[in-house]
C-alpha cells in the first residue's frame, strides 16, 4: 500500500460509497488518513445496560436487534421495537407513537440512544422514546470487548466518530483508516515537521500522532495528537506566506519620495482633521514605500474609520512623483507614477472614484474608472457640476492607462485582467478581498519584475491570531479609532415583548424620511424536512410581514445572496435612491454599501449572529449626520444570551468583538474552512496565542536561512501538496 494509491485499489466500495467518498474529497489513501475524527465517544461515559434505574435518563450504546413495528394494544397507533444488547445485558426499547424511528435504525445496527428508563406493568423495564445519538457510530467488532471492564483491559480510551455522509457510515471510515494503519505503511512514513521543532513544542512525531488520532489510548493521547495537526496546519499557512511574501518583496517597486509640505496641503484640504491612527498609519506606509522594494501592508480599521481618506493620501504621495527613467538612471521630467485601486463590488467602486474626484479635482491629474459595465474618466471638458465626468470606451480608457495618461485607474476585478496594462504601477490598493491571492497578486508584476506597493484594507474584525496566521504575508497597521464628534450608533436590544414599540418608533423616523435595514437569518422558510428546529426568521416571509401588517404605507425590498450579483446591484440602487424604503436581506449587506440615508438597523434572531458579524451589519447605519440605531432582536429570553449581546454596546471596535467571540463561542464562529481556508482542527489553534506565535516564529526562521526551502524539500513538497497558493519559481 503506498500513499498515493487510490482508495479503490485497496477497499472494495460500493457505487453510493464511490460517489460519497469524492463528495468528501478522498481520493487516496492518504486522504483517509488525515480524515481525522470530529470527537470520540468517552467509553468511561456509557452507561451499561446492566446498570440502568428506572426513571433515570440514559445514554446506551449498544446493537440493535428483533425490531419491528406493531400497533399499541387499545390505540392502535403504531410504535416501534426493538432491543438493545450490550455485553452487560439487553433492554427492550419502545417509540410509542414514533413507528418511524424503527425505520431509520437496521437489525444489527451498533447506536447510541438516549432516553428514560422506564417500567412497563409487568414490573419490566424499557428504554422510552429514545433519541437516536449516533447510527453506526462504534466499530462493530470492537464492540463486544469494549464495555466496562472489556474496555479499560483493552485499555482503549474511546471510539473515533467521523463526520459522516450520506453512503458513508463512520464505522466504514473507522474500519478502512484502521486496516490502512495495519497495513504497516503509518509506522515508515517520514515525518515533515522536523525532529527537534516536535521536541521544542512536545509534540508527537507523525506515526504516532496518525494512530493517536484514529484510536487513541487517553484522552491525552487524542489531545496531543489534535495539538500536533492544528500545530502544524498553521505552521504551513505561516509558511506558505512567508515565502509569498518573499517572493513578493524581491521584486522592485518605484521609491514613493514626499514633501512634507506637498503632503500637508494634500490632507489639509480634508474637512476634517485626520485621527492619529490615521497619521501613523500614513507615516508607516509612506516610509515603508520610499525604498526600492514594495511595501506589502494590512491596513484593518473598523467602517468608518477613515481607510479611504488614508488610500487617497498614500495614492497622492504616489503620483506627485515622477516616473523613473532607467535608462538614464534618473526620474523623468513629466508624466507620473500610477496607482490602481480595487474594490470588490461596482457599486463600491463607483462610490470610491466619486469620493477620489472630490479628493484629487484640485491637482488636475485623471482618475478613470474601469468596471463590467463600462467606464469612465474624469476630469471632461464637456463637466457639468452634477456630472464631473463622462463616459468613454474601455479602449481608449486602456490606452491612456498603458500610456500612463490617467494616473489613478479605480476598478472592480476588472482592474486586474490581462488586458490592463499599466505603465509606471506605483501602488495598488485592495479594498475588502480577503485574499488577493498569488495569482492575483502575479498579474501586478511586470516582466521587467517591477511590482507595486501593496495595500490591502478591511473592516471585517477577526483575532489577531486569526490575522497573524492568514495574513501572515502582511505587516499589520490598525485604525482603532473612530473620527472624534461622530455620534455613536445607539443600540438596543429588544426582547419579543417591545417589538411593538421599536416598530412604532421606526414608522417615526421612516416619516421622517429615513430609511432602514431588516436583517434576517434565513433566505427562505425553512425545510421542514431538514431543520425542525430551526424557527429563524426568513427574508421572503419577514419582507412579506413587514409589508402586509406592519409598514404597509412603505416599500420593502428584499436582498439576498441567492439573486444574481446584477440584480443584487439593481436593489442596491433602487434602496440608494430611496425608492425602497425598508430593505429587508440576509447578511450579505456587510460588504460596505454607503446608503447615508438609512440611519435604522434591525437586526431579527441577533443572537444567532457572532458578535463581530452583528457589529459588522451595524456599520451598515454609521455614515449619516443623523443619530443611527441598530436594534438587537432576540428571540430567547435567556439572560446569557442578552448579557452576551450587551458587549456590543460596550466594545470599543469590531477587534474586541472579535476575540470576544473566539473566547465566548469558540473559533468555529469564526468561520473556518469556507472563509479563511483553514480546516476546523487548525482553528483550535487560532484559540492558542502562544501556538500561533510559536508556529509564525519558526516558519519565518526556516524562510529566512533558506527561502527556497531547498534545504526542506520534503516540506516543500507537502506544501505543494496543500495548495496554500504559493508556487516556487
Ligand atoms: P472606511 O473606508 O474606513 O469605512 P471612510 O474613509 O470611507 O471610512 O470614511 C468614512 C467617512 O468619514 C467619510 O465620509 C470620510 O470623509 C470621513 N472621515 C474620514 N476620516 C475622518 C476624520 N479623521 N474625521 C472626520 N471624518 C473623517
Ligand atoms: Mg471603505
Amino acid at each position: 500500500m503506498h500513499l498515493q494509491d487510490d482508495l479503490t485499489k485497496h477497499f472494495r466500495t460500493s457505487e453510493d460509497q464511490k460517489k460519497a467518498l469524492a463528495r468528501l474529497g478522498l481520493k487516496t489513501v492518504r486522504d483517509m488518513l488525515y480524515y481525522f475524527p470530529v470527537r470520540y465517544t468517552n467509553v468511561s461515559e456509557i452507561k451499561l445496560i446492566r446498570d440502568a434505574v428506572i426513571g433515570e435518563s440514559v445514554t446506551l450504546y449498544g446493537r440493535i436487534t428483533k425490531l419491528k413495528v406493531r400497533k399499541a394494544f387499545k390505540s392502535k397507533m403504531p410504535m416501534g421495537e426493538a432491543t438493545l444488547e450490550d455485553t452487560s445485558g439487553s433492554i427492550g426499547v419502545i417509540w410509542f407513537n414514533q413507528a418511524y424511528m424503527a425505520k431509520m435504525v437496521h437489525e444489527g445496527d451498533t447506536v447510541e440512544l438516549s432516553g428514560k428508563i422506564a417500567e412497563d406493568k409487568k414490573g419490566g423495564v424499557y428504554l422510552s422514546n429514545p433519541e437516536l445519538k449516533e447510527k453506526n457510530a462504534l466499530p462493530i467488532d470492537m464492540h463486544g470487548s469494549l464495555f466496562g471492564a472489556g474496555a479499560e483491559a483493552a485499555g482503549v480510551f474511546g471510539f473515533p466518530i467521523y463526520r459522516e455522509t450520506r453512503g458513508l457510515t463512520s464505522r466504514f471510515i473507522y474500519h478502512t483508516v484502521q486496516k490502512i494503519i495495519a497495513s504497516g505503511i503509518v509506522q515508515n512514513l517520514e515525518d515533515y515537521v522536523p525532529a527537534e521543532m516536535l521536541a521544542k513544542y512536545k509534540l508527537p512525531r507523525l506515526s504516532t500522532a496518525l494512530v493517536w488520532m484514529h484510536a487513541p489510548q487517553s484522552d491525552n493521547n487524542a489531545q496531543a495528537a489534535r495539538k500536533r495537526f492544528s500545530f502544524e496546519e498553521v505552521f504551513f499557512i505561516q509558511l506558505a506566506r512567508k515565502i509569498e511574501r518573499e517572493n513578493y518583496l524581491v521584486n522592485k517597486s518605484y521609491p514613493v519620495l514626499t514633501k512634507p509640505d506637498d503632503m500637508a496641503d494634500f490632507v489639509g484640504r480634508f474637512p476634517f482633521k485626520q485621527t492619529e491612527a490615521q497619521e501613523k498609519a500614513i507615516a508607516t506606509m509612506l516610509a515603508d514605500m520610499s525604498g526600492p522594494h514594495p511595501m506589502a501592508r494590512l491596513l484593518e480599521g473598523d467602517v468608518g474609520s477613515g481607510k479611504t481618506a488614508v488610500a487617497a493620501t498614500l495614492a497622492y504621495a504616489a503620483i506627485k512623483n515622477r516616473p523613473i527613467d532607467f535608462a538614464k538612471g534618473a526620474r523623468q521630467t513629466f508624466g507620473s507614477l500610477q496607482v490602481a485601486y480595487m474594490a470588490p463590488t461596482e457599486i463600491l467602486a463607483t462610490q470610491h472614484f466619486e469620493n477620489f474626484i472630490q479628493y484629487f479635482k484640485h491637482t488636475g491629474i485623471s482618475v478613470g474608472l474601469i468596471t463590467g459595465s463600462g467606464c469612465r474618466k474624469f476630469p471632461t471638458k464637456v463637466a457639468s457640476a452634477e456630472v464631473p465626468w463622462t463616459n468613454i470606451s474601455r479602449t481608449q480608457l486602456l490606452k491612456w492607462v498603458e500610456g500612463g495618461e490617467i494616473p489613478i485607474l479605480i476598478g472592480t476585478h476588472a482592474l486586474i485582467q490581462k488586458s490592463v496594462k499599466f505603465k509606471h504601477l506605483a501602488l495598488a490598493i485592495i479594498d475588502e478581498q480577503h485574499r488577493f491571492g498569488t495569482m492575483q497578486r502575479k498579474k501586478l508584476v511586470t516582466k521587467e519584475g517591477f511590482a507595486p506597493h501593496l495595500l490591502s484594507m478591511t473592516a471585517t474584525p477577526i483575532p489577531r491570531t486569526l490575522a497573524l496566521t492568514i495574513y501572515g504575508d502582511l505587516d499589520l497597521s490598525i485604525l482603532d479609532q473612530m473620527p472624534v464628534g461622530r455620534k455613536p450608533i445607539i443600540t438596543e436590544i429588544v426582547l419579543p415583548n417591545n417589538r411593538e414599540k421599536v416598530y412604532e418608533f421606526i414608522r417615526a423616523q421612516l416619516k421622517e424620511g429615513r430609511q432602514a435595514y431588516v436583517i434576517c437569518p434565513r433566505i427562505n422558510e425553512p425545510d421542514p424536512e431538514k431543520e425542525l428546529a430551526v424557527q429563524a426568521r426568513s427574508v421572503t416571509a419577514e419582507a412579506e410581514h413587514l409589508r402586509e401588517s406592519i409598514f404597509p404605507e412603505y416599500t420593502v425590498g428584499i436582498l439576498h445572496s441567492k439573486m444574481t450579483p446584477a440584480k443584487k446591484d439593481e436593489v442596491m440602487e433602487e434602496f440608494s435612491a430611496h425608492r425602497i424604503d425598508i430593505l429587508c436581506a440576509t447578511s450579505v449587506v456587510e460588504v460596505g454599501v454607503n446608503v447615508p440615508n438609512a440611519t435604522l438597523i434591525i437586526i431579527e434572531g441577533a443572537e444567532r449572529f457572532g458578535l463581530s458579524q452583528l457589529h459588522q451589519l451595524r456599520g451598515r447605519v454609521i455614515r449619516s449626520n443623523h443619530q443611527a440605531y441598530c436594534y438587537l432582536f432576540a428571540e430567547t429570553k435567556s439572560d446569557k444570551t442578552a448579557d452576551r449581546l450587551k458587549a456590543l454596546k460596550t466594545a470599543k471596535n469590531g477587534f474586541e468583538l472579535s476575540e470576544l467571540d473566539l473566547a465566548l463561542r469558540g473559533a468555529g464562529e469564526l468561520g473556518g474552512t469556507k472563509q479563511w481556508g483553514i480546516t476546523d482542527l487548525g482553528m483550535e489553534a487560532i484559540k492558542n496565542i502562544k501556538m500561533v506565535e510559536a508556529a509564525r516564529t519558526e516558519a519565518a526562521a526556516i524562510v529566512q536561512t533558506d527561502p527556497g526551502l531547498t534545504k526542506h524539500a520534503h516540506m516543500k513538497k507537502i506544501l505543494d501538496a496543500k495548495s496554500l497558493e504559493i508556487h516556487f519559481e
